[in-house]
């Protein structure tokens, strides 16, 4: 199989997020048939629909890999238990890690358990505005243009963190 470039959105407002975050890519690199491409910063964002929880770290990577997407998301489930993800009825709660495919090269993929592009990716600044740090001229397949996706996408109170 040829390697395709996936991106993946790290999120986490529990238990020392920043900390998470880094484990996390850590953990991601030390998978077999997967290899970092690129990382984004380190941003800081309110979180989405329940507010009575701490704010959020984000983060996107670039990884090259040969692996289905359904298997890279079994990998990054398996990575999200080790991290002490506890999933609950709330959605959108808090949590100490959450790993989401964005893009798996330019493949739309609508599986029970699978849908890429990530559904949320157009609205979300968290995602959008790491995703161009790291890939400025990406088309992001049936949506298009990164720099329009971000154009319209206003920051919700996003900030990139210093190093
Ligand atoms: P959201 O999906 O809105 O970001 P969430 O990340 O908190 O919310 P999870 O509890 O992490 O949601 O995942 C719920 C389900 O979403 C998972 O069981 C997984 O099978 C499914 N899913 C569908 N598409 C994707 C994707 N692109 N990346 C990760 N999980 C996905
Ligand atoms: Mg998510
Ligand atoms: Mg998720």
């Amino acid at each position: 199989m040829t390697k395709v470039i996936v991106y993946i959105g790290l999120g986490s407002n529990l238990s020392t997020p920043a900390e998470q975050i880094k484990d996390a890519r850590q953990a991601i690199d030390a998978l077999v048939g997967v290899q970092e491409v690129a990382c984004s910063s380190l941003y800081r964002s309110p979180p989405m629909g329940p507010q009575d929880q701490p704010d959020y770290v984000n983060a996107v990577m670039a990884v090259e890999t040969d692996l289905p997407a359904i298997e890279i998301l079994r990998c990054l489930q398996k990575i999200e238990l080790d991290h002490g993800r506890v999933r609950k009825d709330e959605r959108w709660g808090a949590r100490t890690l959450d790993l989401d495919i964005l893009l798996y090269g330019d493949q739309l993929i609508n599986h029970p358990d699978l849908i890429v592009p990530h559904y949320g990716l157009a609205e979300r600044a968290f995602v959008l505005y790491p995703l161009q740090e790291i890939a400025p001229a990406i088309q992001v397949p049936s949506l298009g243009d990164i720099s329009i996706l971000v154009e319209h996408c206003p920051l919700d109170g996003l900030v990139r963190l210093a190093e």
